[in-house]
């Protein structure tokens, strides 16, 4: 069976291969089935998000579909930057990104925060089924370690040990994560059909 990855992100698009690929499907990446569709994300939370892209694909294809949306909510900052991740303030590069954080929460005690990933997959029959993850940690005072992206840097996860996600071997997020979790229930619930 055809699974389509609504993405243009050569990581993803090759974690959910590997993911799939031992299940029977044939995994595509968008560009590679000519879709040049970029989706606008006009949903109001991760699971709208990832279902928009998801359904833009299906409707296009009838084929199985993956998509996903992600982010990182502060709780003193009332959930933000959310489902802006990628564009909090309209900031161009994610080092500037993560150093407005750390200033919007200048003299502020509380630094929870946490990651989302939501992913959509929509079956052979147009049917969608969600999946979540959460990363509970805290915001750092300052940016701190090179592996991964975003805001690696300044999160520091419940489980991380004091140190930053960037500061940690890039096998750490593989197994704690929020996309490691919403992908383990995306497997458990594919595995169990
Ligand atoms: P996407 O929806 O997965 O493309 O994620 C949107 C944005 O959220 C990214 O551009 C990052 O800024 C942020 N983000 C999502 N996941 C992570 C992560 O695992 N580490 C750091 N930043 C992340």
């Amino acid at each position: 069976m055809e699974l389509i990855i609504a993405s243009n992100n050569a990581g993803k698009i090759k974690e959910f291969k590997d993911i799939f690929e031992p299940l029977g499907y044939q995994v595509f990446s968008q560009g590679e089935k000519d879709i040049h569709l970029d989706v606008e994300e006009t949903g109001t939370t991760f699971e709208e998000n990832a279902i928009l892209k998801a359904r833009a694909i299906y409707d296009l294809t009838h084929r199985c579909v993956i998509a996903d949306d992600s982010g990182l909510e502060v709780e003193a900052l009332g959930g933000e930057p959310g489902i802006y991740s990628a564009r909090y303030k309209g900031l161009q590069t994610e080092r500037e990104r993560r150093l407005a954080i750390i200033e919007a929460l200048e003299g502020k005690d509380n630094r929870r925060a946490s990651f989302t990933t939501c992913i959509c997959f929509i079956d052979e029959a147009g049917e969608s089924h969600l999946f979540k993850g959460i990363w509970h940690g805290t915001i750092a005072h300052r940016e701190e370690g090179t592996s991964g992206f975003g805001y690696d840097p300044i999160f520091i996860s419940e489980d991380g040990g004091g140190k930053t996600t960037a500061s940690l071997p890039i096998t750490f997020k593989e197994t704690y994560s929020h996309r490691a979790k919403a992908v383990r229930l995306l497997m458990e619930y594919l595995e169990s059909k």
